[in-house]
């Protein structure tokens, strides 16, 4: 597994599809993995240690349907995002398909940035409502932040941003992820945004440890996440 790369596997037989979307999708920064059949696409997500982080599947294949194949994978206790893929767009489909398991459902055919857009918006659902890690408590229900036992307000895109990397603590996150998971838009990679609301969070982080410790408080930037140069950033666990 590649750090910091979110794997998608893509399973449809028809390459007329499958190619096209997985170009798509390695443009946006993601891992894909291709794969025509659904016993293949079983295999490959429903093991705890798949890297697999969403699944696009097919509801017509040639060996196992999609709707089998979404159930062997839930049946095999992994929560991995389903997106379903259809050409069958009657209510029946799509009601029997989150019955089986699947997250969402587009209709082909469809718009790529649609899709694209879907994906994101699964992949932003499997951060944990409530995490807390090295003295940070999140509570995304409740839209609370605690740092060492001290309430932190923080903005809309900071909340979002502490929430990306401390569910990934320990990791690096590129770029190019955070940019798709907090802001929705890749293209903006280049611009001054990210690390601007990166310096206000580090801030915010770093001003109620100082209040806790009774100490002045400072504008010193809190060193638990760093910057890992020309890559991303990192929420360090220790
Ligand atoms: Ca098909």
């Amino acid at each position: 597994m590649v750090v910091g790369v979110t794997t998608v596997l893509v399973v449809e037989d028809d390459p007329a599809i499958s190619g096209p979307l997985s170009r798509a999708l390695q443009r946006e920064g993601y891992g894909v993995i291709p794969v025509a059949g659904g016993a293949a696409a079983v295999a490959l997500s429903a093991d705890p240690g798949s890297e697999v982080a969403l699944v696009i599947l097919d509801l017509g294949l040639p060996d196992l349907d999609g709707l089998e194949v979404c159930r062997r994978i839930r049946a095999a206790g992994r929560d991995v995002p389903v997106l379903m893929l259809t050409a069958r767009t009657d209510e029946a489909d799509f009601v029997v398909g989150l019955d089986a398991g699947a997250d969402d459902y587009v209709a082909k055919p469809f718009r790529m940035a649609e899709l694209l857009a879907r994906v994101r918006a699964l992949l932003r659902r499997r951060v944990p409502a409530l995490m807390e890690v090295g003295g940070i408590r999140v509570d995304a229900g409740a839209r609370r932040v605690e740092v060492d036992g001290v309430e932190v307000s923080l903005a809309n895109k900071e909340f979002e941003l502490l929430r990306v990397m401390m569910s990934r603590a320990g990791q690096v996150v590129t770029r190019e992820e955070i940019l798709a998971e907090v802001w929705n838009d890749p293209s903006m990679k280049t611009s001054k945004t990210l690390d601007m609301h990166m310096s206000w969070l580090r801030r915010k982080l770093a001003g109620a440890r100082d209040a806790c410790d009774g100490a002045a408080a400072n504008t010193a930037a809190d060193q638990r996440i760093s910057t890992v140069r020309g890559v991303g950033f990192r929420f360090e666990t220790d």
